[in-house]
């Protein structure tokens, strides 16, 4: 198929990017080292915060994240059952199990008040995902976590720049986790980013990354990994956080549009308001498709779409019915029903920030084609 005209994201990369890029090719120091560092030191800043670990993906922060933690075999980690499937691979690649715990209907995200009942005696942490960058109520998530003194990991991969009662989604935990894929508002091509307050954790997430070896004296310490960020990726990301503030006002303009030209859509039901001290850094554009009025299905929708050169795409297949969650853990339909409900009836629109009015104009009036309505 030919590449769509409206493709669901689409990264922007700037002249920029490009000659930081090729700055980076001609020093010479093209692996770990300051131009590293200074992504590191930029993004903490840029988050109010002491620490960032750059390493080269949002999974391998969010893993590496547990395992610098010590949360391992025989530990439970609580997290959503609709998310990207990183969230909860993490936690099982870790030695762990994830125990879900089902949404809220309105913003897609965990809801607090279920994660209690979910505490066990194994419960090590709770790792909460901002899906599609709505922020969770981080306030209720931490005082259970104090409550039963558990560590708290938060996946903002899809939520650089939200903020909640002013402050980044990604700082309120002990840990926060960032991911800079092509698809993200921030993007390193391949990247991620753990973020803490804490100095021991951030001491060890940079040595588990880099073999175990300790920085400075370059002594082995303990069994690490490679896990690290080029200058090449790192330099790319210092110049989009400058361009981020840019980049999160036009994602908003263009969810603005989309809520004027959706707004008559039967079928169609639009994200529901932010709360109050809520600053949502929109990922994608997700709609809601009514299943008690009569129209085509989501199927049809997003084929029909497709062939109109308009990505879309079903964000997210309820990650306990994922085959392999299925079989080791056990989980079947009805376990998790209100993720189950919103994801047969979720459909991500595009949503980048050069995407044009008229774009968003023609990604409504395709729809409306489809499902013959005027
Ligand atoms: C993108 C994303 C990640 C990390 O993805 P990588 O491809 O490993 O960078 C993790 N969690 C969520 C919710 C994501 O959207």
């Amino acid at each position: 198929m030919n590449e769509p005209s409206v493709p669901l994201a689409r990264p922007d990369i700037g002249e920029e990017e490009i000659a930081a890029a090729v700055s980076v090719l001609r020093s010479g120091g093209l692996s770990h080292g300051p131009e590293v560092e200074g992504f590191e030191t930029d993004m903490a800043k840029y988050l109010g915060l002491e620490y960032a670990v750059a390493v080269n993906s949002g999974t391998s922060a969010l893993w590496l994240c547990l395992k610098a933690l010590g949360v391992g075999a025989g530990d439970e980690v609580i997290t959503s059952p609709f998310s990207f499937v990183a969230s909860a691979n993490a936690i099982v690649n870790a030695g762990a199990t994830p125990v879900f715990v089902d949404i809220e209907p309105d913003t897609f995200n965990i809801d607090p008040s279920r994660i209690e009942s979910a505490i066990g005696p194994r419960t090590r942490a709770i790792l909460p995902v901002h899906v599609f960058g709505r922020p969770v109520p981080m306030g209720d998530v931490m005082d259970v976590a104090r409550r039963h003194r558990l560590f708290v990991v938060e996946d903002a991969c899809e939520a650089m720049g939200a903020r909640l009662e002013g402050r980044h989604t990604g700082t309120w935990g002990d840990a926060g986790v960032f991911a800079f894929y092509a698809n993200k508002p921030l993007t390193t091509a391949e990247g991620g980013m753990i973020v803490t307050r804490e100095a021991t954790l951030a001491e060890r997430c940079r040595r588990l990354r880099n073999q175990g070896r300790c920085r400075g004296c370059g002594d082995l310490l303990e069994f690490g990994y490679s896990l690290r960020l080029s200058a090449l990726q790192a330099a790319l990301g210092r110049v989009q956080l400058t361009r981020l503030p840019q980049s999160l006002r036009r994602r908003s303009k263009v969810a603005r549009h989309y809520l004027e030209a959706l707004g008559d859509i039967d079928p169609v039901r639009l994200p529901t308001p932010r709360r109050d001290g809520e600053s949502v850094a929109w990922f994608t554009f997700p709609v809601r498709w009514r299943r008690d009025v009569p129209a085509p299905g989501r199927g049809t929708v997003i084929s029909g779409l497709r062939a109109r050169g308009i990505e879309s795409a079903r964000y997210f297949p309820p990650i306990h019915l994922e085959p392999p969650y299925r079989e080791r853990f056990g989980y079947r339909p009805g376990d998790y029903p209100v993720t189950e409900a919103i994801s047969d009836e979720s459909l991500a629109l595009p949503l980048f920030s050069a995407m044009a009015r008229d774009q968003v104009e023609r990604v409504a009036e395709m729809l409306r084609e489809i499902l013959e309505v005027r």
